[in-house]
Formats: structure tokens, sequence, C-alpha cells
């Protein structure tokens, strides 16, 4: 605690504070610290906001922050901040702006050269990516997909050759048609990990094949509930000229399904079968929007 409270917290500024995705517990003792010092405390929701401070024994006044008033709500912090106040920024779950309200009020304060503070904890993503096992450099945040099947597939289509892990969050009523759609788009063998209820009592990780992915959620009712996280292998990465498999895949594709022409090219080039998937994928798309 010490080293908590020697710290000097400035007034005048705005601290982003990140609040558990589900273990009450998973909250530094620094944003405990902060929360208590500040003069106010904005937030997505404040019934949720009043709940997780009452479990922490703290009681302050509150500022809705929602995304339907994020403009007017960054107007009444900056008076406050400019007055010599401390408010922190909360979202209901998580980091503030990471698919959450607040990045627009960040935006305005520090167009109006107000110091922002960050006080680091729990990310559905960060924390579903650290579990993932999978191995790629390089991360690619969605966050939410569009609802909309057509406008869904869409997305999905322009991100199959992304070389980097991809994450997305998941609404649980959307996560079979997602998993659906994504076996299609991606190609059945890439690997996708399913990261559900982190941090809570019925947490699951599961990593398997795209084709596997919907019967494992499907063989338990309960994994059509609750939130998840899905991440999707980054694309397997072609030589730098892919010109001899374009070649190859561009006579198969006159004729072949797309894993017929795979496979075959597979054959003929020595290539692996699924990276020759993903780029006969990209090449009958191109051949589609033409
Ligand atoms: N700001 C949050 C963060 O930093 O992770 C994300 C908020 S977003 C509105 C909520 C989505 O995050 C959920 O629909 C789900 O996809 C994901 N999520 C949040 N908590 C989770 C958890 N405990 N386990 C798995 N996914 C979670």
């Amino acid at each position: 605690m010490d080293a908590v409270t020697r710290q000097h917290y400035p007034a005048g500024t705005l601290y982003v504070v990140a609040t558990p995705i589900g273990n009450i517990a998973d909250i530094s003792l620094r944003a405990l610290h902060v929360l208590s010092l500040a003069d106010a405390i904005a937030c997505e929701d404040t019934r949720n906001t009043a709940q997780l401070l009452g479990r922490y024994g703290l009681n302050k006044p509150l500022i809705a922050a929602h995304q339907h008033n994020e403009r007017e709500a960054a107007e009444k912090i900056r008076t406050r901040l400019q007055a010599g106040e401390r408010i922190a920024l909360v979202s209901d779950a998580g980091t503030p702006g990471i698919s959450d309200p607040g990045a627009r009020i960040v935006d305005l304060l520090s167009q109006s050269g107000i110091p922002v503070t960050p006080l680091p904890g729990a990310s559905a993503a960060i924390s579903a990516l650290s579990a993932s096992g999978l191995l790629h450099d390089h991360f690619y945040f969605i966050g939410f997909l569009p609802v909309k099947n057509s406008q869904r597939e869409t997305a999905l289509r322009s991100l199959t050759q992304i070389p980097a892990t991809l994450i997305f969050y998941e609404a649980p009523h959307r996560i079979t048609d997602t998993l659906k759609t994504m076996a299609e788009v991606f190609g059945h063998s890439r690997t996708v990990v399913l990261a559900r209820e982190i941090s809570k009592l019925f947490e699951e990780i599961h990593r398997c094949p795209l084709q596997e992915a919907l019967i494992w959620v499907q063989a338990d009712a309960h994994r059509e509930k609750g939130e998840y996280v899905i991440l999707v292998d980054a694309a397997p990465e072609l030589a730098a000229d892919d010109t001899e498999a374009r070649r190859v895949l561009g006579i198969l594709l006159e004729a072949c399904s797309v894993k017929q022409a795979a496979a075959l090219a597979a054959q003929l080039t020595g290539m692996k079968k699924n990276t020759l998937y993903q780029l006969a994928l990209s090449m009958r798309e191109e051949k589609e929007e033409d």
C-alpha cells in the first residue's frame, strides 16, 4: 500500500480506471486508491457502478457517461476538472474505451489540454489472448462485428488475409451464427480459441479447428450463454512471391471448388493446403466482386 499512497495523484486530472470483468477481486490497489480519492466517478451505468463501489466500501457522486451522452458528459467533466477536481472514468466492466464508452470523453479532454492518466487492469481481449496459446507476434482487435448477417460476413471476408491473431467480442445469442460464418469464411481448419466467462465460476478456454467450434458450443446448453471472446489464428503467411500459387489456382478455380483447387494446387506446388485454401478463397471473392 505504501507504493500506492506515496505516489502523487494530481488534481485536475481524469483517471481512466479499469474494473473487473468477472471476479470482483480483479482490481488493482492503485485503482481502488484513485476511486477513493476521486471527487466524482463518470460511469457507463450509475446503478452498476454504485453496486461495484459498494462492494469496495466506497460511496461517491456519480456522473452518467454512456454511449448516448459522451459529448455532454465530457463538457461537464471538463468544467469540474478545470475547477481542480479529480474525476475517475469507469465502464461497466474492463477497460473504458475498449468496445465501451470513454474514448470520446478522453479525446475531447485531451484536446482541451487536460491530463489523462490510465489505471491499468482487466480487459477481456488481453486476458483471452494471454491464455490462448496462439503464437503470432501481432494481434488485431476487432471487437464486436456488425449485427446483420450480410454485413458480418463482409466484415469477416475483409479479414481473411490479416497476418495477425484476430480478436472478436461476441454476444452469446449470436455465437453459433458467428462461428458458422467464420468457418465458411476463414476455412474449416483455421484454429479458433473460445474464451468464455473469463475469471468467473464457469470459465472455459477451448481451442480447436473452426469446424469443431460449433459442435463444442452445442455440446452443452450453458455454452450458448455467457460472455465470449473469440480468437482466430493468424492467416497462414504466403511466400512473398505468390505468383505461381495464383497462376495454378487461377486455372483450377475455373473448374473446381475452392477446396478441390487448394488440394490439387498443394500437390502441384508443394505449398501448404491451408495456405492455398485461404488464397483460393480470397481469389474467388475478388472475382465475385469484379
Ligand atoms: N471494456 C471491456 C474490456 O475491456 O474487455 C469490454 C466491454 S464489451 C461491452 C463486453 C464484451 O467483452 C462481451 O460481450 C464479451 O465479448 C467480452 N467480455 C467481457 N467480459 C468477459 C468475460 N468475463 N469473459 C469473456 N468475455 C468477456
